[in-house]
């Protein structure tokens, strides 16, 4: 047998229907704030994630799917959304006009990772971009939706942690200041040794536990920032009081990508560790130009969907649909009830029913793995008399009745009324009884 590649999975009922909740939730969220959803392709040319996450990422330098194409182009699986979205965004000049561009996008990513619990190298996003406006009240916009679709999917505490990078005139201050730093420091791991000359800011992302012991006493960024990037941060840090958004100032964030300027943010969500951060993002005014595109102010986050999905509590986002289940009894039953169930579906019901002629037994604990509510019955008798009967099912005894309800509490077997109803009725009792319930 093929199997799937190694870190990669499928993702499968009823866990999809989990997914789909975050999905509805985020795109419910993002349209409150003005957000249009936009789909890219998976590929793109490698120089732009070269180009835009930085040579000496982790990233680049280890993680990514590239290869050439059969004209021998390079290309690359995206590891990332930011600089595709960017991308699509100057190809189609969507950054014209006045106001805040807003896009979000949902889908997969792709890096060479060591797989492990809760990591895959195929793993999911929701991103979201804004573009053209500078001012740190949209940082805090940006900061507020990401805060608002987290406080709906997950009820347990959020940490929000933030720091400023500053522009490249603070990063050039910052860089020269930690290569002093590293200058005569022992057993730096060998990324490190050679960042420590090309990008020392990336030795804060460092994951070797000898490197990050080093790091506590290392200049912070905070600390050079240029009076114009210290206003902006203060101001950003003010408004997050004003909405009682808690958060903590981590000096350390420089999140693994180099195109971040000014604020930058992350949320880690309990249950994982703080290491893990089930949300990230931040400022990255440069990347547009750097593209060879115009200055173009941008802000966004991703939300890692996989590790959210970890953190969620198994009952949210379960399917909850009542169903309907016809059981037929004979030939000319199943006949009948093949089309008793598209007239059911006609009517927006949730209807299944057996194809394999089962007794009446087999099709009643069919019905009971499908979680039917209701069972429809059909058998030669309920043809000639024009009706059928409608038995509401035991796992949802509660819905009829108190009576009933004990009598399941109690584990005793249910007399669950069963009523006679004629066929061109079917569909409008069974939305009664469902609609009612659903709507309480
Ligand atoms: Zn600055
Ligand atoms: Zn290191």
């Amino acid at each position: 047998m093929i199997k799937a590649i190694r870190g990669m999975r499928d993702i499968l009922p009823p866990d999809t229907a989990r997914w789909q909740w975050v999905e509805s939730v985020a795109r419910e969220v993002f349209d409150l704030y003005g957000y249009k959803e936009i789909r890219l392709p998976l590929l793109e040319r490698t120089e732009l994630f070269a180009r835009s996450i930085g040579a000496d990422t982790d990233i680049v330098a280890k993680e990514m799917y590239t290869f050439p194409d059969r004209k021998g182009d390079s290309l690359t699986l995206r590891p990332e959304a930011t600089a595709s979205v960017l991308r699509a965004v100057l190809e189609n000049r969507l950054d014209k006009g006045a106001g805040v561009k807003k896009f979000y996008t949902l889908g997969p990513m792709f890096r060479y990772e060591r797989p492990q619990k809760g990591r895959f190298r195929q793993f999911y996003q929701i991103n979201c971009e804004a573009y053209g406006v500078e001012t740190p009240e949209l940082d805090v916009e940006v900061i507020l939706l990401l805060m608002h679709i987290l406080k709906r999917l997950l009820p347990g505490e959020l940490r929000l942690l933030v720091n400023s990078l500053g522009c490249p005139g603070c990063q050039v201050k910052f860089k020269a200041a930690m290569g002093l730093f590293l200058i005569n420091r022992e057993g730096l791991c060998e990324d490190c040794q050679r960042r420590r000359t090309t990008n020392p800011l990336r030795v804060l992302d460092c994951k070797s536990a000898h490197c990050q012991g080093i790091l506590q006493k290392a200049p912070v960024i905070r600390d050079y920032l240029c009076p114009d990037c210290a206003v902006h941060f203060t101001r950003v840090l003010e408004l997050l009081d004003r909405f009682n958004v808690a958060y903590e100032v981590q000096p350390k964030l420089v999140r693994g990508l180099d195109y971040y300027t000014r604020t930058a943010f992350e949320v880690a969500a309990g249950g994982l560790g703080a290491q893990d951060a089930v949300a990230g993002g931040g400022r990255y005014n440069g990347l547009a130009r750097e593209l060879g595109g115009p200055d173009l102010p941008a802000i966004g986050f991703a939300i890692g969907q996989d590790r959210l999905l970890e953190v969620l509590p198994q009952d949210f986002g379960q399917e909850n649909r009542t169903r309907v289940f016809v059981a037929a009894l004979g030939e000319p039953a199943r006949e009948r009830a093949f089309t008793v169930v598209q007239e059911l579906r006609r009517k927006n019901l949730a209807a299944e029913m057996d194809f394999e002629g089962r007794s009446l037994k087999a099709q009643m604990s069919l019905a009971d793995r499908l979680n039917a509510a209701y069972v429809v019955i059909l058998g030669d008798k309920e043809l000639a008399a024009g009706q059928a009967q409608v038995r509401p099912m035991r796992n949802f005894a509660s819905q009829a009745g108190d009576a009933v309800n004990q009598a399941a509490m109690q584990g005793q077997r249910l007399e669950v009324e069963q009523e006679k109803v004629r066929f061109e009725d079917l569909a409008d009792y069974l939305s009664k009884k469902i609609g009612s319930k659903e709507m309480s």
